[in-house]
């Protein structure tokens, strides 16, 4: 077998870390082409000496000095890379045969979209890419013939669950439904009263996953579904009508397919990551990743229950914009990241989320953008709103 180089974009994060723990249990088959975070300095080090990329890539100008300082006294080869167009280029390079995609919000649109232009092997964390640019995204996947293939669990567990080679034709493969399961996160049985006092420090506990902060607060809003459920739709060419959300607190079954025939069909396993990204990684064959055996004798009952709508509207503004259409979707992603980011400097409070979020998408044009600059400016612009409505 030849050896697979592969471009880890947010190494330095939870997915990140996760993903060079595969790469670490199969020296055979994978080996790290570029490494690239923000400004994480201490930890892309240590990941550089165990990996020895040919590059780095950091986006602060002083971590990237202080890297190329530290990697040089230690003898080191890698490369260290600056700025943004630096992701573009270790994500594209000839030699690059798969790219992690795992940079959060959609600071990692660009990066992923060369990617898919260049045709490479996509392995897909960045579920914000598809949230703000779905149709640009997948018409380049198709374009180049690029292999997109799903991380987020529930996704990577319906792409396990539908036939092999489905093609987007849900008819033809006799699908009714796609379901996808949350968890509830860390408020589900919180009023609406208890809701008003929750902290950053309550959100980012989540009950079965250790995650970034971004995803751990949209997590607990249930925003994280939301834009699920709109990834759903592109990956999977389903709209809103055929997508449905169930609350599963124990995160065992990662998502199910209905059938015509009444058949469902899940996969299951612990909730770990690693499972989905070796799944990803070495697709369509299966290799050993570090995670734990389900136990079914010791794993207790598996519950189900409805997501409740009015303490967790944003699961609700997220169908809403994907039936909606034009951009709404990328406006109500802008403003969200805004409103989390916000929420986790103790600035606002976490029901302002959807009530900014909604305000946003009342004050903005949500008319589809033609091309990627457009697309980028209503973006910012809905960011400079939100972030004009938080108090200093
Ligand atoms: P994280 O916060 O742990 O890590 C984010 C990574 O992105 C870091 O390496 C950081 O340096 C890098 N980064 C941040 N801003 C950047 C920028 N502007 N330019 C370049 N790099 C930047 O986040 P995470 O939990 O690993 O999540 C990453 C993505 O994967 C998110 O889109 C998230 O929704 C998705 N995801 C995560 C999980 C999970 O279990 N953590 C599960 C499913 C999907
Ligand atoms: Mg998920």
């Amino acid at each position: 077998m030849t050896i697979q180089l592969i471009t880890v974009l947010g190494a330095t994060g939870s997915i990140g870390t996760n993903t060079l723990d595969v790469v670490a249990m199969h020296p055979q088959r994978y080996r790290v082409f570029a490494l690239a975070a923000h400004s994480q300095v201490d930890k892309l080090f240590a990941q550089c000496l165990q990996h020895k990329p040919r590059y780095a890539v950091l986006i602060d100008p002083q971590a990237a000095s202080r890297l190329r300082k530290l990697l040089a006294e230690a003898g080191s080869d890698t490369q260290v890379l600056q700025g943004e167009a630096a992701l573009a280029e270790v994500s594209t390079a000839s030699e690059v045969d798969m790219v992690m995609a795992a940079i959060v919000g959609a600071a990692g649109l660009r990066p992923t979209l060369a990617a898919a232009r260049a045709g490479k092997r996509i392995l897909l964390a960045n579920k914000e890419s598809l949230v703000v640019a779905g149709d640009l995204f997948m018409h380049a996947v198709r374009e180049s013939g690029a292999t997109l293939l799903p991380v987020d669990s529930e996704h990577n567990a319906l792409f396990q669950a539908l036939p092999a080679g489905f093609d987007g034709d849900l008819a033809a493969a006799g699908v009714v439904e796609l379901i996808l399961t949350a968890s509830g996160g860390p408020f589900r049985h919180h009023t609406l009263e208890q809701l008003q006092h929750v902290t950053a420090e309550d959100a980012c506990k989540h009950p079965n996953w250790v995650m970034g902060r971004k995803i751990s607060v949209d997590s607990a809003s249930l925003m994280n579904k939301g834009l699920e459920v709109i990834e759903a739709h592109w990956l999977f060419n389903t709209p809103a009508e055929q997508i449905k959300v169930v609350v599963h607190p124990q995160s065992v079954i990662h998502s199910m397919v209905r059938y015509h025939d009444g058949s469902i069909l899940a996969q299951l396993g612990s909730p770990d990551m690693r499972t989905p990204i070796a799944y990803a990684m070495a697709w369509p064959q299966r290799i050993a990743a570090p995670v734990q055996a389900l136990d079914f004798l010791t794993m207790g009952a598996l519950t189900f229950e409805a997501p409740d709508l009015q303490r967790f509207p944003c699961l609700k503004l997220a169908f809403d914009c994907l039936k909606a259409g034009g951009d709404a979707s990328a406006v109500m992603n802008a403003a969200n990241e805004v409103a989390v980011a916000s929420f986790l400097a103790g600035r606002i409070g976490f029901l302002q989320i959807p009530q900014l979020i909604e305000r946003a998408l009342s004050h903005s044009d949500l008319s589809l953008s033609s091309d990627l600059d457009c697309l980028l400016a209503k973006d910012a612009a809905a960011r400079a709103l939100v972030s004009g409505w938080v108090p200093a």
